[in-house]
Formats: C-alpha cells, sequence, structure tokens
C-alpha cells in the first residue's frame, strides 16, 4: 500500500465530498480540490464551466489538467467526479475513505473517483519523462448522460487530442467500442369504448398484446446482425450483437372502458458499426408490416433517443501499444472487446479520436450500490499502465 500513499490521499479528499449528480451539490467544492490537487503536481489547470448551457443554472465545472512535455502528440484521459447517491445500509461512511485490507470503501471510490486519483498518480509519477502530453478531463454530470461533461468539453470547448483514454470503465477487457441505442415508443390507437359494447370499439390494449408477439420476429431480426468486434468476455455469443427488447407498457383506465391507445417503449441496442438511420428504419418497415394496420388499428413510432455506438480499428498502432503496456503491467493477456452498454467515448469518438475504455472499476466493486469500494491493485494497474504507455508515446 506505500506506493499508493498519494493516490489514496487525493481519493480520500474527493470521496469526501458528496457529489450527487442530482442535486450537483458540492461539485465547485470538489473541482477546487480536483484543480488545486492539479496544480500541486505541475500540471496546467483550465476550467469550463457548462451551467450557461444548463436549465437549471447550477455550476458543472469541468477540470482540464494537462502535462504539457511540448510533444506533438496529445493523449486524453476522461474521468467524473459526480456520483450516485449512496444510498442506505453502509457498513462505513460512505463519504469517508476506509481502507479494509485490500480494498478502499467510499461512494464513488471505484465509479469514478479513483480513476481521478490513478490519473493524477501517473501523471505525477511519469512527470518530464512522458513523451506524449496528457490532457486529463475531469467532468461533472457523466452518470446523468454527459452532456454538460464531457460532451460540453469536447462539443463546445473544443479540446483536441490525438488519442482518447476512457478510464471511466472496467478491467475486464480493453473495450474499443461501445453499442449504440434507439429508444422510443410505439403507440397503437384503435377505437376507445363502453365494454359492454364492444362490437362499437377497437381494442387497443389487445391491438397492441399482438404487436409485442410480433414484435418477437423483429427482435431475432436484429439478434442476427453480429459485429466485427468480440462481446465482453462470458457473454452468450462471441460477437456484440443486435438487440431489441420491450420496456413499458401503459394502457387502460377503467375496468369497464376498452382503452383506445396503448403505448409501448422499447429499447433497441446497436452494435458498434451500426448506422442508426439504418436502424431506426429497419424498425419503421417492419411496423408499417403488422396485420394490424389491415384491421384499421394505426401504429406510430416516436424516438426518443438514438445513437451513441462507435469503434476503434483495432489495427491502429494506439490499440496495440496500449494493450501492450496493460499487459505488461498485469503480466497475462487482455483481450480486446466493445461494450453491451454505451459509455463516453462515443464524445471523442464522433470527432474522430481513437478512444480505448480501459479503468479500474472491477466487475465486484458495488459501483452504484451500497459499499462500494475500489481494490487497491486496480488504482495502481491503472496509473502504471498509463505511465508505461506515456513512455513509449
Ligand atoms: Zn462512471
Amino acid at each position: 500500500m506505500d506506493d499508493l500513499i498519494y493516490e489514496l490521499n487525493v481519493l480520500k479528499k474527493i470521496v469526501a465530498v458528496n457529489t450527487d449528480s442530482l442535486t450537483k451539490i458540492g461539485y465547485s467544492e470538489c473541482a477546487e480540490i480536483i484543480a488545486e490537487e492539479a496544480d500541486k503536481i505541475g500540471l496546467e489547470v483550465e476550467i469550463y464551466d457548462s451551467k450557461t448551457k444548463s436549465s437549471d443554472n447550477l455550476p458543472r465545472p469541468n477540470v482540464v489538467a494537462t502535462l504539457n512535455v511540448g510533444a506533438p502528440k496529445t493523449i486524453l484521459a476522461a474521468v467524473h467526479y459526480d456520483i450516485v447517491p449512496p444510498g442506505n445500509g453502509w457498513s462505513h461512511d460512505p463519504f469517508t475513505l476506509t481502507v479494509v485490507g485490500e480494498k478502499a470503501y467510499g461512494r464513488g471510490a471505484a465509479d469514478d473517483k479513483g480513476a481521478i486519483a490513478a490519473l493524477f498518480g501517473a501523471a505525477k509519477k511519469v512527470g518530464k519523462e512522458a513523451k506524449t502530453n496528457f490532457k486529463i478531463l475531469i467532468t461533472p454530470d457523466e452518470e446523468v448522460g454527459g452532456e454538460l461533461g464531457l460532451g460540453y468539453l469536447i462539443n463546445d470547448i473544443g479540446i483536441k487530442g490525438d488519442e482518447a483514454l476512457i478510464v471511466d470503465a472496467g478491467n475486464e477487457f480493453l473495450s474499443i467500442g461501445a453499442s449504440g441505442i434507439v429508444t422510443g415508443t410505439i403507440v397503437v390507437k384503435g377505437v376507445q369504448g363502453h365494454a359492454g359494447y364492444p362490437h362499437k370499439a377497437l381494442n387497443a390494449l389487445q391491438g397492441i398484446g399482438h404487436l409485442i408477439v410480433e414484435l418477437d420476429k423483429f427482435k431475432e431480426f436484429r439478434e442476427k446482425k453480429l459485429s466485427k468486434l468480440d462481446a465482453p468476455p462470458e457473454s452468450i455469443k462471441d460477437k456484440i450483437w443486435g438487440r431489441f427488447s420491450v420496456t413499458m407498457l401503459k394502457s387502460g383506465i377503467k375496468s369497464n372502458i376498452i382503452p383506445g391507445v396503448a403505448e409501448l417503449t422499447f429499447d433497441m441496442r446497436l452494435i458498434p458499426e451500426e448506422d442508426v438511420t439504418v436502424a431506426e428504419n429497419e424498425l419503421r418497415e417492419f411496423l408499417s408490416k403488422v396485420d394490424l394496420i389491415g384491421k384499421g388499428y394505426k401504429i406510430d413510432l416516436k424516438v426518443a433517443q438514438r445513437g451513441g455506438n462507435y469503434y476503434t480499428d483495432p489495427r491502429l498502432p494506439f490499440v496495440h501499444n496500449f494493450k501492450e503496456c496493460v499487459e505488461k503491467v498485469v503480466g497475462r493477456s487482455m483481450p480486446l472487446a466493445a461494450e453491451l452498454g454505451g459509455n463516453d467515448g462515443r464524445y471523442t469518438s464522433s470527432k474522430g479520436i481513437p478512444t480505448i475504455s480501459y479503468g479500474p472499476i472491477a466487475e465486484d466493486t458495488n459501483f452504484h450500490g451500497v459499499n462500494e469500494f475500489i481494490w487497491l491493485k486496480d488504482i495502481r494497474v491503472v496509473r502504471d499502465a498509463i505511465v508505461e504507455y506515456l513512455k513509449v508515446g
């Protein structure tokens, strides 16, 4: 643990500040501590507050801490300081970092404050030996979408880099892509009526029931779409695959009224290389052929959220070299795969910056749950892998 004194000290200070992403409490205080720590180890510090773009006008300071060695190349590393509320039932105070054996407990210790500590540790350790500039982007609001965090720095401030590392990530594999998403609602319209006179109505709830059964075929069609990129270890398929789920259902007013409208919510996951418009049109096409329409029903599709998928070419030297550095530090081979979920890499990747995700959030760390902790070894591994990479350039 001796070699983690600096990192645990930084982590302790930032875990102590409640940075709940819902209330935005503590954002300014935490960003100030981070800026101060960055300054102490010789990093250049800039702060960009995205509050003017928000609807609540609450401060959202984004801290950019740069180890500038005057190199032609700059690597970006993205982390976030906001957290989800701790909830009840903790064995230790969630805002007091508590080290027990090989674990350090605290809300955000794993997701994602431990990564901030690891990155600062890396910058401090490598110092002027770095062959590449190292820009650490420490943002709020990741837990609520990242638009005013990493999205703001990349899209509005125009922060640039040649390569990007998303350190808000796990360490079971090196992630070189993420799944995208299309969510929305499908509205089935029939004719509302009195349950005593069903022949005068067209039951939207029964219509949508039929549609849900039909959508199984669309789900099967989606599942045939396979990515070139591997799925995470222990997935049910070798490659990332297309998915479609019905997630919510809404209809009905009263037991004696036949509902005229029914609505289902869906969540469709795209493979990393899929075109979102094509995927959306395939769903529209499918819906236009469902045999409800001939029976007098109307079907409407409303898309709420779309996009976010990306992938990085595994043949790039960045991928190859970073993989080697990680493998050297962990002492075993690291699989390359893409995520079944999405991540903030969509912001850097959308600017053409090759993006890899790798971080200290092990699967068993209860992140977002009660008694969240980080494995001390994972802070060390992430720090040292990044040090190795910065030395190679
Ligand atoms: Zn996170």
